[in-house]
């Protein structure tokens, strides 16, 4: 079943965004097998993306086919030194003082941390992040920090039903997006767009969409 519901997701998306960039698939992992992870990268997952540290640390030994290992959750200051050297991007971060840990961390290995700054896009008190007049800022300080590259921004559309509001809080992180580009040659991803509104962010600019019911089912949380 996952075996076909990858091939059949990874044959639906368009190789480049209407801005012609490839687009990146990042399985979203939270809650899977080792098994389910594994047929995913077997039947073409390149990327996966784990929430949960204490997840990542017990299923990490076990993932066949050396995916990219991204980290696209909500993440602990104290959790950081974990997934330092494990991971190829964090995609959420959104605040200084995990900023500031990813840095102190990845000096400490001799290693080279690659970020996403994370916008609050819709401005809801339930999700983190900077908000979106202040990814310039954000930007600048964060950039300055040792050991860390900043690749781009990351954000979580609100779960609505209203299109054109979805398309304009979309477009909004797109030229956000374009601003840093201009300002960065290291800017790279726009990682916007998850099961139910990949489509839309890929139309409006996103570049890299994490996504797990698509390809693995709803997820059980008891
Ligand atoms: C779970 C999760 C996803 C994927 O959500 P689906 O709706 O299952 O595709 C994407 N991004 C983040 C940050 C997630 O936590």
């Amino acid at each position: 079943m996952i075996k076909e519901n990858v091939e059949k997701f990874l044959g639906e998306v368009p190789k480049t965004n209407p801005f012609g960039e490839k687009i990146t698939v990042v399985a979203a992992v939270k809650m899977q097998t080792v098994e389910a992870i594994n047929e995913a990268v077997l039947a073409g997952i390149e990327v996966i993306g784990d929430n949960h540290v204490q997840e990542f640390k017990e299923k990490y030994e076990d993932i066949l086919g050396n995916p990219k290992r991204h980290f696209i959750g909500h993440l602990q200051t104290n959790k950081v030194k974990y997934l330092i050297g494990k991971t190829d991007l964090y995609h959420s971060v959104d605040r200084f003082g995990l900023a500031e840990e990813l840095s102190k961390r990845s000096q400490k290995a001799e290693i080279t941390s690659n970020i996403l700054i994370q916008i609050n896009i819709g401005n809801e008190e339930s999700k983190g992040g900077f908000e979106l007049d202040e990814v310039i800022t954000a930007y600048e300080h964060v950039k300055n920090l040792p050991n860390l590259k900043v690749k781009g921004l990351m954000a979580m559309l609100p779960f609505i039903d209203d299109e054109v509001e979805l398309k304009r809080l979309a477009t909004l992180m797109r030229q956000a997006f374009d601003e840093l580009k201009a300002l960065d040659s290291d800017i790279e991803y726009l990682s916007m767009g998850m099961s139910g509104d990949w489509k839309l962010c890929v139309e409006c600019g996103s570049n890299m969409i994490r996504v797990g019911t698509t390809l693995f089912g709803a997820r059980n949380y008891n």
